[in-house]
């Protein structure tokens, strides 16, 4: 009998490698803390979708230690923090999430989790997961966001939010400009 008072884990599928190496992220995109020690830390992936060509590229991808992703979170304004709580308890189908714990970290971002639309016809979508070690596991199952929810989420936080998002996102990354068309960055950390 399956033991059901553990999470299920999976090995990190290829999906969500870090791009610049390959293979796993090892360490921390803001402490750079190594990230196989045992404790759960957070991949964030955001794919451009050239569908007509069916050629996908990295926009950006990182991973981020729980400290840092809680305290980048925490800096967040509470404005902002409850605009976006509202938003996904109002669109997410908890029902659904629970039935996600039992599903392959693939089958669990192939749609968007607020919208169901496929990441195939998706021309942005980015994709979460809560790692420990090189090991997702189910307790967080890993989700997809599709570029359209983003665009409504977007709008929805305070200026000092979105400048605070673009901080940290122009410190870490330099994406080729010709990803970042057309409105720039879609980056929320949720
Ligand atoms: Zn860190």
């Amino acid at each position: 009998m399956k033991d059901e008072t553990l999470p299920e884990t999976h090995p990190i599928p290829k999906e969500f490698y870090s791009f610049e190496t390959g293979t796993h992220f090892t360490k921390c995109l803001e402490c750079k803390c190594d990230l196989m020690n045992g404790k759960p830390y957070l991949i964030e992936k955001a794919f451009k979708n050239h569908i007509e060509y069916q050629v996908k590229d990295t926009v950006f991808d990182y991973a981020l230690c729980m400290n840092c992703a809680e305290r980048l979170k925490s800096e967040m304004s509470k404005k902002s923090m409850e605009t976006l709580m509202k938003f996904f308890s109002e669109r997410i189908d908890f029902g659904e999430q629970i039935s996600r714990m039992h599903l392959s970290p693939l089958s669990n971002i192939q749609s968007c989790m607020i919208t169901g639309k496929n990441a195939e016809d998706c021309h942005e979508y980015q994709i979460y997961a809560y790692c420990v070690n090189d090991t997702i596991s189910n307790d967080m199952p890993p989700y997809m966001v599709s570029g359209e929810v983003m665009e409504e989420i977007l709008p929805l936080l305070s200026k000092q939010t979105k400048d605070d998002l673009n901080g940290f996102f122009n410190k870490h990354f330099a994406p080729d400009p010709s990803l970042m068309e057309p409105i720039g960055p879609k980056f929320v950390l949720i």
